[in-house]
């Protein structure tokens, strides 16, 4: 493969060249969405502007097309997993709603009264909340992995919690409060050993690092579209193929049948009998050209890239004078969290602001995981490949000149 060169691929997102308030514009916002490359602004440009048809009913030629075209979504989001096959990718609106499928068809026709799920401290609320909707509903009990100082997993912990009432495990890949790389591999291994299937969130692991399903031999795994550099509104997920076939579906409708009578349905197969109504055809076009996109970058080169630019940033980070950096995982992804000693989090989010610096600052819908911390707010910068070495000079500078009270 060719070098990593980001002033090339820089060139590739119209959205990163601009100024604001009157600063060239850094996007350090990655780990809550990400740019997109012009191929996919123009795949979803041209969706629209030429092929525009509903899908999978029609003998005409746009239908055919946009099938084609949806499909070929299809297919590249599994070649992005390494799936075995492309009726394993379900197309849902993204990592909120693949979960609560998972939560709402798997869940409810395998988890009842004295049952238990495990997830861990550092989830994001979509692997949370429906879990415990879930739990409400039929009588079962959610458990948690603790994780020590630096924001890890303890994993001996996690093995005492694994035992015969364990019906699923779904955890992140990485956390997105905190940057944490799970050990996704051992996670499930460990699962595996006890009959359990295992949900990975991948929505901050998949813009990052390669991913592999197989070889991870994950049961579940859900990513969102928006999050590498495709369109907002789509995501998969992927199952394995005796799980999907054997679950129910969960919302009703167009699309997803074979036979429907005012007293039974016939359903499809998967992933159709997962996809009622019209789906968001243009996202997936879009998505197929983001993981297109992807691919032609080469995703070990950007983990590669990242994981150099995380380090320069967070040795930089440690000179800046009362700066707590929240989450120190030995392996980590993308994410910077932080609190600075005397300053409001917001009030340094506008200050990065005025500079043209995208950052967030609130509690990145992970409560749990930052109250482990003590806090229940931080700043947090994200990278992504696109991000240089210049900008990380621009968002320091920026933490050294904040008013101080
Ligand atoms: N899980 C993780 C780890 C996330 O970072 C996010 C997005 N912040 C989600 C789930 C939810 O993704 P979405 O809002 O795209 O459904």
């Amino acid at each position: 493969a060719a070098p990593f060169d980001v002033e090339h691929v820089r060139r590739d997102f119209p959205a990163l060249h601009q100024s604001v308030n009157g600063h060239p514009l850094v996007w350090l916002d990655n780990a809550a969405t990400t740019h997109k490359p012009k191929a996919v602004i123009d795949a979803t440009s041209e969706f629209y502007g030429r092929h525009n048809s509903n899908i999978h009913r029609a003998a005409h030629t746009l239908a055919a097309r946009s099938t084609d075209l949806f499909e070929g979504g299809r297919e590249a989001v599994r070649r992005f997993l390494n799936a075995p096959t492309k009726d394993d990718i379900v197309f849902l609106r993204g990592t909120t709603e693949a979960i609560n499928l998972v939560a709402n068809s798997y869940g409810r026709a395998h988890i009842g009264p004295g049952d238990e799920i495990i997830v861990s401290t550092i989830e994001h609320h979509a692997n949370i909340v429906p879990w415990q909707l879930l739990a409400q509903a039929t009588g079962a009990t959610i458990r948690v992995i603790p994780v020590n100082d630096r924001g890890e997993i303890i994993f001996e912990q996690y093995a005492a919690l694994l035992s015969g009432r364990t019906k699923i495990v779904s955890v992140t890949h990485v956390a997105n409060a905190l940057g944490t790389v799970n050990p996704i591999a051992e996670i499930i291994a460990l699962a595996h050993a006890y009959g359990v299937p295992v949900l990975v969130d991948a929505a901050q692991s998949s813009p990052h690092m390669p991913l592999d399903v197989q070889a991870l031999d994950a049961d579940f795994l859900v990513f969102s579209g928006h999050k590498v550099f495709g369109p907002t509104g789509i995501g998969a997920l992927y199952g394995k193929s005796a799980l999907l076939a054997a679950m129910p579906p969960w919302q009703g409708g167009g699309h997803m049948i074979e036979d429907v009578t005012f007293t039974k349905t016939v359903y499809k197969g998967a992933p159709e009998k997962f996809e009622a109504g019209t789906p968001d055809i243009a996202g997936a076009v879009g998505l197929g050209a983001a993981l297109d996109y992807l691919e032609s970058v080469g995703l070990p080169a950007i983990a590669a890239y990242e994981h150099d630019l995380l380090d320069y940033a967070q040795a930089g980070l440690a000179e800046v004078k009362g700066l707590r950096l929240i989450g120190t995982a030995r392996e980590k992804a993308s994410v910077m969290s932080f609190t600075i000693a005397g300053q409001e989090n917001e009030a340094v989010a506008h200050h990065l602001d005025a500079h043209g610096i995208a950052v967030r600052s609130g509690h990145h819908c992970a409560l749990p995981a930052l109250r482990r911390f003590g806090v229940d707010q931080s700043v947090r910068a994200s990278l992504a490949f696109y991000n240089t070495r210049a900008e990380v000079d621009v968002f320091l500078r920026a933490l050294h000149t904040l008013p101080r009270h």
